[in-house]
Order: structure tokens, then C-alpha cells, then sequence
């Protein structure tokens, strides 16, 4: 583990309206001091009331994606520093939805990433190979090359999280071995290290992908897993608490 603490991320995902603020509610009253830092990203559109209702709490408030630039005539995006405005600490980039329902490609995480820092936001960048990538045992050249492209230079512990999320794993119920989350892990540790040195040492690096309270406990215990980004799972604060539990025991 690093010097941060460990991450349990929520990703809601287009889930969730007004009547979902009671989750929030309930895991600030079940979690109000957690062992491990708890971040929920709502929809854009729950951003702001979450951030207000969280501003003294040790529950922090995300984005799932940012433009690139700051302001200006891109109809139904929204900026980095829009985010920041509305109360978010966070932004998620790269999301495999995001690559697969956009067409969002490596170098564009890599502009957003930026534009994030810009605006005082921490990225979580999102990385991870297909089923048959996987398949054809190129998984580490994947996330090799997802890496170096979309990663800036200039990343650090603070302004940076890597979530690996093999894409096969993501709302299936399927999760690799724990030797194969090991094999990925270790080797972005390794890569984040090689490009930057003691900060890539202490960034954070999540597994994503069917993470419940059933099998949080032992992909925690995995080395290099820092913590998890979390999409159907943190929708019930119930489930996504007691994840919160094991990372904090991890
Ligand atoms: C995700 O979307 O980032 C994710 C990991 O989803 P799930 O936990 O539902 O697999």
C-alpha cells in the first residue's frame, strides 16, 4: 500500500435521481469515519446537491468524464472546472462505457486528464483489456499501451488513480483470478514507477470490475490493489459499505 490512503469508489453510472440521496445519506450515517477514503460519482446532474450535503464529511463527490476544455460551445458537455464548481474532487476518465459509447481514445483521456488537474481535480483513469484481448494473452500490451498514451506526463500520488477494469469483468459478475488482478497490477506498479519514479510509486491503483461485499475481502488482500472502483455495487449504500469495511480492514 502506498502512502495515500485506500480508495472505495462508487461509480453510479447514469443511476440514480433525487430519490437516491438517501444512500448517500445512509452511508454517511453508517460510515462516518471509514478506515479507507470513500468517493461516490453520481450522475452530473446529483454532482452538486451530494457535494453540498458531503462538504464536512469524509465522503468525497466525482465526476464520470470532463471536456477538455474549460468552457465554450460543446452542447451537453461538461468541463473540469464545472465540476469542480459543483462540489467534485474527482473526475473518472476513460471509462470502457465511455471508450465503447463515445469512441473516446487514449490521447483524449490523456487531454481530459490534463484539463482535470487544471481545475484541481484528481483523475481516475480508467484502463483495461477485452475478453478477447484477454483471450489472445495480450492483456499486458493493452494496458501497457493504454497506459502511455493516456497518462501526461507530470502525474503524481495526488493528482492521479488507476483503476484497472478488465472490460469483460464490468457488470458481469465474472472477475479474473487473483493471480491474474497480481500479474496486471504489479506491472502497472511497475510501469508508473519507471515513467515517474517515486510519485508512480505512490499512486493508487483500483480494481474494477463485479467488486460486492462477497468477494471484496480477497482482491484487497491482492498486492498493488489499493482499493476499487465500483459501478452496480455502490448503488446501495448497504453493499457499498461494507466494501468500504473490507478495504478498511485490507
Ligand atoms: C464500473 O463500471 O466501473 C464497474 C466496475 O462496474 P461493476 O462494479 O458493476 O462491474
Amino acid at each position: 500500500m502506498t502512502a495515500t490512503r485506500k480508495l472505495a469508489a462508487g461509480n453510479w453510472k447514469m443511476n440514480g435521481t433525487a430519490a437516491s440521496l438517501v444512500e448517500i445519506e445512509k452511508l454517511l450515517e453508517t460510515h462516518p469515519e471509514p478506515g479507507c477514503e470513500m468517493l461516490i460519482c453520481p450522475p452530473a446532474t446529483l454532482i452538486a446537491q451530494t457535494a453540498w450535503r458531503c462538504r464536512d464529511k469524509h465522503l468525497k463527490i466525482g465526476g464520470q468524464d470532463c471536456h477538455w476544455e474549460s468552457a465554450g460551445a460543446h452542447t451537453g458537455d461538461i468541463s473540469a472546472a464545472m465540476l469542480a464548481d459543483a462540489g467534485a474532487s474527482y473526475v473518472i476518465l476513460g471509462h470502457s462505457e465511455r471508450r465503447s459509447d463515445h469512441g473516446e481514445t487514449d490521447i483524449e483521456v490523456a487531454v481530459k486528464t490534463r484539463a482535470a488537474w487544471g481545475a484541481g481535480l484528481a483523475a481516475v483513469v480508467c484502463v483495461g483489456e477485452t475478453e478477447r484481448q484477454r483471450d489472445l494473452g495480450t492483456t499486458l500490451v493493452v494496458v501497457g499501451g493504454q497506459l502511455d498514451t493516456s497518462l501526461p506526463e507530470g502525474c503524481t500520488a495526488g493528482n492521479l488513480v488507476v483503476a484497472y477494469e478488465p472490460v469483460w469483468a464490468i457488470g458481469t459478475g465474472r472477475t479474473p483470478t487473483l493471480a491474474e488482478i497480481a500479474e496486471v497490477h504489479d506491472f502497472i506498479r511497475a510501469a508508473l514507477e519507471r515513467r515517474f519514479g517515486a510519485e508512480g510509486a505512490g499512486v493508487r491503483i483500483l480494481y474494477g470490475g463485479s467488486v460486492k461485499p462477497s468477494n471484496a475481502a480477497e482482491i484487497f488482500a491482492v498486492s498493488n490493489v489499493d482499493g476499487a472502483l465500483v459501478g452496480g455495487a455502490s448503488l446501495k449504500a448497504a453493499d457499498f459499505g461494507a466494501i468500504v469495511d473490507a478495504l478498511s480492514a485490507a
